[in-house]
């Protein structure tokens, strides 16, 4: 049997939905515990993929960024979506706190003198897995085996979070979760 997710889009600003999705996440976690080890287990994997793969793409990011002339960190991109904030749930870790008066179009409001102040590992997920053009081509310019290290560490991070979804997916309908590789 296979699930597909449901995903719903958040809306951070005042009156929006994001505090009622934040809370019925919480509760999965809190009220499904056995459930939800599969899920946890998952993010643990995604979290550590992440880290692992940090080095590179801040030693890309260090070479490419200083010449940018449109920075992609705009602040439309702080927010945390609903699988984001269901990764970070089960890491047992919060969200960060939003300024919601920072227009969408200003400089993100987590980027810092040294790039975001968010771990990589806790960012919205879109922060990790955009790469522009330049940034593209300064690393197929790398050593083969580096880039192909880099791109298998993606897809993995890729499948790793689709079933940490899926698992998350099925303690929320009431059913237990499944195992698959
Ligand atoms: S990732 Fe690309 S678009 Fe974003 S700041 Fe760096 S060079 Fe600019
Ligand atoms: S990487 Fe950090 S600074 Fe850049 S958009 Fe994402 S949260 Fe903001």
């Amino acid at each position: 049997m296979t699930a597909g997710y449901s995903y719903k889009k958040i809306d951070h600003s005042p009156g929006g939905n994001a505090a009622e999705i934040i809370s019925s996440v919480n509760g999965v976690f809190s009220l499904r515990k056995d459930d939800v080890r599969a899920v946890k287990e998952y993010a643990r994997e995604v979290s550590d993929l992440i880290e692992s793969l940090d080095t590179f793409q801040q030693d890309c990011c260090r070479a490419v960024c200083p010449q940018c002339t449109s920075i992609c960190c705009v602040n439309r991109h702080a927010y945390h979506e609903h699988e984001d904030i269901v990764y970070l749930a089960a890491l047992g870790r919060k969200m960060p706190s939003y300024d919601i008066a920072v227009e969408d179009t200003a400089p993100c409001q987590f980027l810092g003198e040294r790039g975001c102040v968010i771990e990589r590992r806790l960012r919205p997920h879109r922060c990790n897995s955009y790469f522009c053009a330049p940034l593209l081509d300064h690393m197929r310019g790398l050593p083969g085996r580096e880039h192909r290290r880099f791109i298998a560490g993606l897809e993995l991070i890729t499948r790793k979070r689709e079933r940490m979804l899926e698992a998350y997916y099925f303690c929320n309908s009431g059913l237990r979760p499944f195992d698959r590789q």
